[in-house]
Parts: structure tokens; sequence; C-alpha cells
């Protein structure tokens, strides 16, 4: 028999909010049956409309609000564009907080059925606005004008915007000269429907305590035309350029880079400081992007790992090096692993630059590199991974078992895979004792966490 659904679609239904997504949205229920609303916050109370229906849940759209939250901040409408990539802005910084704290917390129960580890509350920002030193921003065309800032959420229309409330000034006004720069010289816009036209994204990156900066154009073709124009008027116009730097992404993707990198002037890469350590950074390189935020997350993987001078350490995802480098200063030796060739270039151009001797690197994927380390005899006491979202590979959770180092750091950035990961480990004979979440990302969901397993306790 086919069960009816406690709502239709197209119906307009009142309703309280209970809790958040993680991806931000306002969840309610009807006879158990759960509702996700974009833009509504718990303890609301709201009239909705419910546009989809499918069989375990529903999406709405918020008509009318009958109670505010006392944590929803509203935006002005002309300011939306500042907000773009924000999806929490309407929540009060306070409350940001304890709802990744709490999405940290149910995770780590339910998918990793973690139990006993001391979950400590979110380290935020004093001043949680304009903290990013990196903009990529795509473009794209409206009405015969090149336009730039952020996809309008759920589509591919790209809506313009002249700054990011979340951005550094300096990356702000960079990628608005830049912007203008190319709408001076008519360089097309890339048009992502036909794939066709020429600049799909600007990227820009800026070192906080250097002040030097990147820029990066992202084309489909090849050429990039009015070249040297181009980089004239960067270089003019922008006196803290460091480095100017072409991409070439022929691919119908939406991965930002491509595999081509040309430097067009100056530096391949630019330099940024950590607390004492000095990091050149190349294009395709990963770096964190809240310098603020990135010192305390460090600063907490090196306490978790209780260095005393004489310890093996292996750094997995180790990107340019910055946890490696932290970390050598108070072990006996660290070896890092990263998948992309450029990062592991910088990571040893990294030693070099701070004369710190103890650290090899090497370009591979952790879960193939790792295991060969292994049967070589290194062995680690303390083991420390930051994987991308989707968490480590069960090859490399397979031998984290089997050489079983002391300890094990896991920075994640993304709290089921955290989770689901944790509880391999545990399962393997790991405890989870310490987890700590790191607001590297106020006013979006993203959610970093740094976490401490021993073995055998
Ligand atoms: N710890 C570094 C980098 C963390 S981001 C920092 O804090 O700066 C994760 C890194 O893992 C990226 O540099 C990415 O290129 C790399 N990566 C992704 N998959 C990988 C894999 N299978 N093996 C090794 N590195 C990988």
């Amino acid at each position: 028999m086919k069960k009816t659904l406690s709502v239709q679609k197209n119906e307009e239904i009142e309703v309280v909010f209970e809790d958040l997504t993680h991806d931000g949205a306002g969840v309610a229920k009807v006879d158990g049956y759960p509702l996700f609303v974009k833009n509504g916050l718990p303890g609301e109370k709201a009239r909705i409309k419910v546009i989809k229906a499918n069989k375990n849940y529903g999406i709405g759209r918020l008509l009318e609000l009958y109670e505010r939250s006392p944590y929803r901040v509203d935006i002005p409408k002309e300011d939306a564009p500042k907000y773009g990539g924000c999806q929490l802005a309407h929540i009060r910084y306070d409350g940001q907080l304890m709802y990744k704290e709490n999405q940290v917390r149910q995770a780590l129960a339910r998918i990793g059925k973690i139990e006993g580890a001391r979950i400590h509350p979110m380290i935020g920002m004093d001043n949680p606005w304009h903290y990013r030193n990196k903009a990529q921003v795509p473009v794209g065309e409206k009405n015969g004008k090149l336009v730039a800032g952020f996809f309008k959420p759920r589509t591919h229309e790209i809506l313009d915007a002249d700054e990011s409330v979340i951005q550094l000034p300096a990356v702000n006004e960079a990628v608005q000269v830049v912007k203008e720069i190319c709408r001076e010289l008519g360089i097309p816009a890339y048009d992502e429907e036909h794939h066709s036209g020429v600049l799909r994204h600007i990227m820009v990156r800026y070192g906080r305590k250097t002040g030097e900066l990147m820029v990066v154009l992202i084309t489909r073709t090849v050429e990039l035309p009015h070249r040297k124009k181009l980089v004239d008027l960067v270089v003019s116009r922008l006196p803290q350029v460091k480095s100017i730097v072409h991409n070439i992404n022929p691919k119908r993707t939406n991965v930002i880079l491509g595999e081509k990198t040309k430097v067009l002037w100056g530096n391949e890469v630019i330099y940024d400081k950590i607390g004492d350590i000095k990091f050149a950074i190349s294009a395709p390189s990963f770096y964190q992007v809240n310098p603020v935020q990135t010192k305390v997350l460090y600063e907490k993987a090196l306490e978790y790992a209780e260095l005393t001078g004489s310890e093996t350490v292996i750094d997995a995802y180790c990107g340019i090096g910055t946890i490696s480098l932290f970390l050598a200063q108070k072990a006996r030796k660290v070896f890092g692993v990263e998948i992309v060739p450029e990062a592991i270039e910088d990571a040893k151009r990294n030693a070099a630059l701070n004369g710190i001797t103890n650290v090899e690197f090497e370009a591979g994927t952790a879960e193939t590199v790792i295991p060969k380390w292994y049967e070589a005899g290194n062995k680690a006491d303390v083991l420390v991974v930051d994987p991308p979202r989707k968490g480590c590979d069960e090859a490399l959770l397979k031998t984290i078992l089997e050489m079983k180092p002391q300890k094990v750091v896991y920075v994640s950035c993304n709290p089921a895979t955290l989770a689901r990961d944790l509880r391999f480990l545990e399962t393997g004979g790991y405890r989870t004792v310490e987890v700590q979440p790191v607001d590297m990302f106020p006013h979006t969901t993203h959610v970093e966490v740094v976490t401490k397993l021993l073995f055998g306790m």
C-alpha cells in the first residue's frame, strides 16, 4: 500500500524549526517527516511552501516568519553580493559556533559511535570578518559586460560582487583591480554553457604577514589575449604584486585550476609566515585560507603531538609542509607526503628556507607512500593526517593499524568522514581522547577539527 505523505507539494503550512542541516538549512518535522528550508533557524515559527515532497524528505521555501530567533541577523538585500558564499551569515557568530560544535558532537556520536572523548568548545575568531587570504572568483558575462563574483546558490549564474565580507581588504582590492583591467582590455569571459570564451577565474593569494600578492588568471584557451598589456597594468596598479601566473584549464569541469601553469611575471611563488616559519606558496599548492586561525590549529596539532625531541613523525597530506615544519622544530625527524608535486617542491624549498634539515618529503599518495616507508622500516611514533573532505583512504587507515604509532593527530575539514575514520581506528585499538573544533571558516558551513588518538589506552 502506498503511504500518503504528511505534506503535499505546493501546500503552504506552518512549521517550527528544530535543527539545522550540515549545509545550514532549517529542519522542521511534520509527523516525523523532515522538511528542509533554507534560511530557517531553530526555534523559529514560520509559514513555508512545500516545493518538493520526496519519499523521505521535503524541501520548503520560507514565506513568512512568525517568530524570530534571537540569533537571526538581517542582511539588507543590496548587501547580498558581499555575502556570497556565506551560507551562515544570517546567524549571529556565537550561534554559528554553537551550531558547528554541535555538528561535530553529533557526527562523532552518531557516525563514529565515539564515547569518552573530551570535545572542547569550538575556538572562534575575535573578529570573524575579512579573514581570507585567497579569492577564487568565477568570471562570466552579463548583458555584454564582464562580471565576476560568485555563483548564485544552486545555479550556474554568476553574480557580480565588488567585495566580500570574508576576504582580506588587500584581496578584495586586487580582485577588483584585475577585474577592471580585464574589462578595459575587453578580455572575453568564459561561457560555461557553450564551453567557449576565455577567462574562467581570477584567483588572488595574499601573504598576510609579508604583504605579497599573487594574481592567477585561469583561462580555457592556451592564449591569454592582451597578455603583455594586462601584466603591465596589473604591475602598475597593484604595487604589492610579486607573481602573475597564467593557468590553463581547457576542460569542461568545475575544478578551478588546470594542469598547466606559466609564470607571466615575477616569481613562481609568494611568501608568507605562520608563527616563526616562512613559507613559499605556488599557485597550485594548498595553503590554509585563514591565517589567524591556522596558527591556532597548527599549535593545537603540535600540542596534541606532545613531542619531546626523540620522535619520528609522519605528516600525511602535508601540502607545502606547513604542519611538518611546525612539528620538525620539536621532533627528531619528520617525513611528509603529498599528492601534488608542486606542493612537494614548495615543501622542500620551505625546509631549506627555514634551515630545517630533519625533514624529508615525497610526492605521491599517502596510501601508497606510507606503506612503502613502513616496509622499508620507517615507523612513526606520531602520525598526523590532514586529508581533504573525503577523509583518509582505507589503505592508509589499515597501514596505521599495522604500524601502530602511539599517537595519531587527525586534522579534518569534514566531521562526517572524520567520525567514520575515527570509528575505523577505534575498532583497531585506538581511542579518541581530545577533540578541538577550530573555526577556520566563519560565516560558511565549513567545519575544522583537530583530534588526538592514543593507541591501546
Ligand atoms: N596539511 C596541509 C595540507 C592539508 S590539505 C596544510 O595544512 O596546509 C590536504 C592536502 O592533501 C592537499 O595538499 C592535497 O593536495 C593533499 N592530498 C589529497 N589527496 C591526497 C592523497 N591521497 N595522498 C596525499 N595527499 C593528498
